[in-house]
């Protein structure tokens, strides 16, 4: 498995990135590259253009529904529907309840812009049922934001064992959160957890239940035994080696930072 690192800027784009959205892909045992987008934050179809296909995304997770992790899927919409040798066939998307209304009112109210259905085929995430993409299983989990969001577990085979005999690895996706149960239940054994660090210690403490300092973050993957803690969604106005420091204070384990254009191989 690998994730590469489309958009990671929190809250709002940077001069050197888009926001959130990430690539993960893993090869079958017939050499076909599965591919799943987390999130098309504001900015990321742009630079998603340098890394992969459009046409060839075969579902899309959706943590939640602020702007810096949906807003591109309206442009998305447009780039698949009006292609000159035409329309791509709808995508699968997963999302909290709101989503198609959502991608709608992204779209606008021209007709036919405000018809999303026949790009995205809109799923209701439903933490109960684990969502398959080929040999990549999605798993959302609740969070703790100011609006619903929904972290996503991934499994599926490590990078350079295809097929049903290799072994099998996790990445977590926290979207944004805070710490809690979730947070917790995601970091548990990961291979890689994917963690938002919008908030810094001393100066965000008054703020619970919308995101994490990476000192919370890197606390979780302490508890769970995460074996790679990769921080993201830092705002353009934290400095981001104070987000590392935090992380190193509270974990052992081995901590990145996401750039864009980054990849981890699972
Ligand atoms: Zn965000
Ligand atoms: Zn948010």
């Amino acid at each position: 498995m690998r994730l590469v690192v489309v958009g990671c800027a929190g809250s709002y784009p940077s001069a050197d990135s888009a926001c959130s959205a990430y690539l993960v892909q893993v090869d079958d045992g017939a050499g076909r590259t599965w591919t799943v987008l987390l999130d098309l934050g504001n900015g990321a179809l742009g630079p998603l253009q340098r890394f992969w296909n459009v046409r060839d995304i075969d579902a899309i997770a959706l943590t939640h529904l602020h702007a810096d992790h949906v807003a591109d899927m309206a442009v998305l919409a447009v780039a698949r529907r009006y292609r000159p040798d035409g329309p791509l066939p709808p995508l699968p998307v997963w999302g909290p309840d709101g989503t198609a209304d959502r991608l709608i009112q992204l779209a606008g109210t021209d007709d036919p812009a405000a018809s999303t259905g026949a790009q995205f085929d809109v799923h209701v995430w439903d933490p109960a049922t684990s969502v398959p993409v080929g040999p990549l299983t999605l798993t959302a989990v609740p969070m703790n934001h100011s609006v619903p969001c929904f972290g996503v577990r991934v499994s599926g085979p490590a990078e350079g064992s295809p097929g049903s005999s290799g072994a099998t690895v996790t990445l977590c996706y926290t979207g944004d959160t805070d710490a809690g149960p979730g947070l917790d239940a995601l970091a548990d054994d990961a291979d890689l957890l994917l963690a938002e660090a919008a908030f810094r210690e001393g100066r965000d403490d008054a703020f619970r239940g919308v995101h994490l300092t990476a000192r919370r973050a890197a606390q979780a993957a302490t508890r769970g035994g995460t074996r790679h803690l990769v921080l993201t969604h830092i705002p353009a106005w934290n400095d981001p080696l104070v987000a590392e420091a935090e992380a190193r204070s509270a974990y052992t384990g081995l901590v990145s930072r996401a750039v864009p254009g980054a990849r981890f191989l699972l």
